[in-house]
């Protein structure tokens, strides 16, 4: 069984008790969105940066375990307005809030030893990257329902890079 998003096959474990695929994405901000599934066969979260909280993780959970949802992605993007923000430190109102949630990432990006800000695009990219990985371990962990079902094979999940500028996806082994 397979799912094709964005022309990426991703496979998924044959299940009997499959009766339909559906993904999750849980992806950043990004308006242009179109998949080829039919109704229902996507969950998407969209929320700024990437960031997780319980009613998204709830969402997760209601998508995976009531609906049979087999893939969750978790998937960023470059030039992300709200990692660049996050990079540069950005505090505005409930903003402030929300970009402390990208810090994480931005500390644990080593390889940049100048220039650690919102114009440096590679290290915006890192940052990225390191966000939704980040991302993908609070989501096991503070998930104990869909981590059992990754554990017994009943779901996948997966992170990967939407590019802006060519429209591929990166999809993170
Ligand atoms: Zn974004």
């Amino acid at each position: 069984m397979c799912v094709t998003i964005y022309g990426i096959r991703i496979f998924t474990i044959e299940s009997s008790r499959m009766k339909l695929l559906t993904v999750f994405i849980f992806q950043f901000s990004i308006g242009f969105l179109s998949f080829s599934q039919g109704l229902g066969d996507v969950f998407s979260v969209r929320i700024a940066g990437n960031i997780l909280n319980e009613d998204i993780l709830g969402s997760m959970e209601f998508a995976t375990k009531v609906v049979g949802t087999k893939v969750i992605m978790v998937l960023g993007h470059t030039r992300c307005g709200g990692i660049v923000g996050a990079c540069n430190h950005v505090e505005m109102g409930n903003l402030t809030t929300l970009l402390n949630k990208i810090q994480p990432a931005i500390f644990n990006e080593k390889t940049t030893t100048e220039n650690r800000d919102g114009s440096n695009e590679n290290f915006v990219n890192n940052v990225t990257e390191i966000h939704v990985h980040l991302t993908i371990d609070r989501v096991r962990r503070e998930s104990p329902i869909i981590a059992e079902m990754e554990e017994k094979g009943e779901l996948i999940i997966v992170g990967g890079i939407y590019d802006v500028e060519t429209g591929e996806v990166a999809i993170f082994e």
